[in-house]
Formats: C-alpha cells, sequence, structure tokens
C-alpha cells in the first residue's frame, strides 16, 4: 500500500485516500467531448515540472455539474487514473454538518494531506454544500474536481472567483451516448453471441431515454442476477427487458413525486404546467421539442417532458434569451394567479433557474456587453465589475419577466383551456397543447421594449 495507505487509515474518518483509482477514460462512454476536453488536464498533470518550466500552470479547478449518476464522480477518478495521481474524496456535506472550527480543521487537514502527495487530486461531491468564503489554502500542485447536482443552487460567488478554470456540464446520453455505455458494462456478461448482444444492447438504447449512465448500468446487473436465478448461461432478450421494467419502476416512483398530489396543489400544479406549456409553444425549440405534461407528481421543477435532443448546431443569443424568458414561467403565473404573498415552493426554483441562465449569458458567452474576455483579471473579477453583473442580470430578468407575463396574457385563454385538461384527466400530449395554442383567442398586449 505505501505510505498512502497508512494516510488513509489516519485520516479515513473523512478521506477516502487512493493512491490509484485503476479507472482509465475507457470506463467512461458517451460524451467523448468531455474526455477530450479533460485529456489536456491529464497531460499537464502528467508532466507537472516539464509544463512548469514552459509557464504553463496546471489549471485549479474542474467543476462537474449535471444530474446524479451521470459519472461524474467515475471522470474525476479518471482523470486520476490517466495521470497516475493520488485521489482523496470528501463531500461538501462532511464539512458542513459539525462545529465550525472541527469543519474548518478538516478543509485543512485534507489539503494539507493532498498537498504532501503533489500532484494529486481532490475530489469533493456536493460542492455545493460549501459556501465561498471557505478559505482558499494555496494549492500548488492539487487539482481541485468539484461535483454538484445543483448547479443553480451554487454559491455563486465560487463560479465568479475563478476557482474553476473548467466548468463542465456531464449530461444526461443521447441514444448513441447509452449503446456505448451500455457496451462497457456489458463487457463482463455474458451473451449468446457478439451479433446477439449488439442487437439487444441497441433495443435497449433506444427505450432508455433520460436514463443516466449508473441506471443503465443497473439494467445490465440486474439482467444478470435474473440470467443467475434462472440458471441460464447467457442473457437474452427476456431476462433484459425484465430488468428495463423493474428499473423503470424505480425510475417513475423512486423520485420524490411517488405522493398523492394534495388537491390545493393540483391547481397550482395545472397553472405551472400549462403556462410551461404555453410559453414552450411560443418559443419552440426544433431540436428538443416537448412530448407531454401531466400533474401527477409533485416535484420544484415543471413535470413537462421532452424528446431527446436531436440536431442542435449552435446557439444564438436570442435563444439564451428564449430560454431565460421561458424559466420565468412558473413563477409568473403562480404570482399573476395566486398574488405575491402566496407563492409556493413548486415555482421557487423558476426564479434561480432564470437567473442562472441569465448569468451564464453574461459571464460565459461573450455575447453581451461584458463579454468573457473581459470579467476576469488575474482570474479574479475587475473591479466594479460584479456590480455592473448584477445589474446587467438584473435588467435581463426584468426584460424576461414583463416578456413572459405579456405572453401569458396574451394567450390567457389557452393558459385556461389547458388548465382545465389538467385538471381532469391528469396529464396532457403535445399535440392537444398544439391545438389549443394555435387556435387561442389572442388577448392584445401592449408591446414591451427589450
Ligand atoms: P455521479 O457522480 O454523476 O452521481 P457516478 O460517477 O457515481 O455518478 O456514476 C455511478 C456509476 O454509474 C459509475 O460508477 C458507472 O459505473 C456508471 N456510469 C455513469 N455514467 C457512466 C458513463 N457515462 N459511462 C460508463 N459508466 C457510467
Amino acid at each position: 500500500l505505501g505510505s498512502l495507505g497508512s494516510l488513509g487509515k489516519s485520516r479515513a474518518k473523512f478521506i477516502s485516500a487512493e493512491e490509484t483509482t485503476g479507472v482509465t477514460f475507457d470506463d467512461f462512454a458517451g460524451q467523448e467531448y468531455i474526455k477530450r476536453e479533460l485529456q489536456e488536464i491529464v497531460r499537464i498533470l502528467k508532466n507537472e515540472e516539464e509544463f512548469q518550466n514552459k509557464g504553463i500552470y496546471c489549471p485549479k479547478g474542474v467543476l462537474l455539474h449535471g444530474p446524479p449518476g451521470t459519472g461524474k464522480t467515475l471522470l474525476a477518478k479518471a482523470i486520476a487514473g490517466e495521470a497516475g495521481v493520488p485521489f482523496f474524496a470528501a463531500s461538501g456535506t462532511d464539512f458542513v454538518e459539525m462545529f465550525v472550527g472541527v469543519a474548518a480543521a478538516r478543509v485543512k487537514d485534507l489539503f494539507s494531506s493532498a498537498r504532501s502527495f503533489a500532484p494529486s487530486i481532490i475530489f469533493i461531491d456536493e460542492i455545493d454544500a460549501i459556501g465561498s468564503k471557505r478559505g482558499g489554502p494555496d494549492l500548488g500542485g492539487v487539482l481541485v474536481i468539484g461535483a454538484t447536482n445543483r448547479l443553480d443552487i451554487l454559491d455563486p460567488a465560487l463560479l465568479r472567483k475563478g476557482r474553476f478554470d473548467k466548468i463542465i456540464r456531464v449530461g444526461l446520453p443521447s441514444k448513441d451516448g447509452r449503446l456505448a455505455i451500455l457496451r462497457v458494462h456489458a463487457r463482463n456478461k455474458f451473451f449468446r453471441s457478439e451479433e446477439e448482444k449488439e442487437i439487444l444492447l441497441q433495443e435497449i438504447a433506444e427505450l432508455t431515454v433520460d436514463f443516466t449512465g449508473a441506471e443503465l448500468q443497473n439494467i445490465l446487473n440486474e439482467a444478470g442476477i435474473l440470467t443467475a436465478r434462472k440458471d441460464l448461461d447467457y442473457i437474452g432478450r427476456e431476462e433484459l427487458l425484465e430488468a428495463l421494467k423493474r428499473q423503470k419502476g424505480t425510475f417513475e416512483t423512486g423520485q420524490e413525486d411517488s405522493r398523492e398530489v394534495p388537491e390545493e396543489l393540483k391547481l397550482r400544479l395545472a397553472y405551472r404546467e400549462a403556462a410551461v406549456a404555453v410559453l414552450a409553444c411560443y418559443y419552440p425549440d426544433p431540436h428538443h421539442p416537448f412530448t407531454e405534461t401531466n400533474i401527477n407528481s409533485i416535484q420544484s421543477e415543471p413535470n413537462m417532458r421532452y424528446a431527446e435532443t436531436s440536431g442542435r448546431e449552435f446557439a444564438k443569443k436570442s435563444d439564451y434569451v428564449n430560454s431565460i424568458v421561458r424559466a420565468c414561467a412558473p413563477r409568473v403565473i403562480e404570482e399573476e394567479m395566486f398574488g405575491i404573498d402566496n407563492l409556493c415552493w413548486i415555482s421557487a426554483k423558476a426564479t434561480s433557474k432564470a437567473s442562472r441562465l441569465a448569468e451564464y449569458l453574461i459571464l460565459q458567452t461573450g455575447m453581451t456587453a461584458f463579454g468573457k474576455a473581459y470579467y476576469r483579471h488575474q482570474g479574479d473579477l475587475v473591479p466594479n465589475l460584479a456590480a455592473k453583473l448584477e445589474a446587467l442580470r438584473d435588467e435581463y430578468m426584468r426584460f424576461a419577466v414583463e416578456k413572459c407575463s405579456s405572453v401569458l396574457r396574451e394567450y390567457y385563454s389557452a393558459v385556461e383551456a389547458i388548465t382545465d385538461i389538467l385538471l381532469e384527466k391528469g396529464e396532457i400530449k403535445a399535440e392537444e397543447i398544439w391545438n389549443i395554442y394555435k387556435k387561442a383567442p389572442l388577448i392584445p398586449q401592449r408591446p414591451v421594449s427589450p
């Protein structure tokens, strides 16, 4: 085990330390561009000295964000494995659930351990639990990889302060991505033949829109267990479909939405979904069409479902602005219908999502007055820019809220009609939404100025 083994033991309470993770980029499938993006970091970690001599400094931080089970931890381990450097892991929640002093000591401990093994990697899962005020110790040779499922609740200062050189979204895999992931996890499983395996995996990839890598892995494991239970030698179609059904069961009921929806929430949910639907018609996205929505589950995000993204080539500034307007819909309709003092949590996320999109547009795309090139000055915001950024973001938000409410007023009859159907049937399909939207008598609005 070497020296790291004993270190791992002494700190084992909160740090897990691995001298080498043994994970490589081959273990992560789909979203190939992410690996390409991270390859450069691996090269720098590997030849630290050589790069330092050339004046290229190692990136200080990488932030991976996206839904749980999409392989963020796996990627962090793969970076360590590819670079052959030690891997320290902790969770953001480890640092906050205790007396402040103890937590601070833990952070210090973790960083000093990692530093003594530099170049090394510290992986902090649920980094959103840590505020931005947490001190930034000198990191020489330590790469911090943070992961979060909740970019929306991440302290924006963490992003602005230049702690992360790379912010990478790890999204749900596409159909090809799912196939590639299934192939990885089928490597150690028995199938009748390579041809049959390929056909079966393709079928499963078709049937698993919105599944994460972790869920796909579960399907193959479950199919393996079913096969063994039946005393069969090879995984067959029947076992795979059975495993898929089971995974879908947990997929559909394992979330926060399995509760019975109380009557008083139904009306709010119906309005929310209707507003989201009308905005989705107003700003149609041909690459990511919506398919249906319902009021059968309570979630803080809209229930609207979408078909797989296809053929998206590039996003224009207006696409970003439109998505900010769309994101405001749950909040705008709830305020409109129930009053500002009666807002509830089902629209709470909308505001943070919209302002996060606005910040992204301003800080990351270079498409606004303060493009990417201007906002950093030796890793920090240039003086006074924080205030300007906030003012600009507020301007976008004000515009988005106004635009959103004017669309909802204009199409108020459609909002009501969709709400009625949702209350009556519990769900509504895209086709019916479009019919209502196209035939809705418009209520004229004064134009809003951008
Ligand atoms: P996250 O950190 O994003 O919650 P994990 O990295 O813990 O997700 O994923 C759990 C497991 O799911 C991984 O160990 C891996 O076996 C599988 N997995 C997830 N995404 C992928 C992927 N893109 N390719 C291969 N396996 C994956």
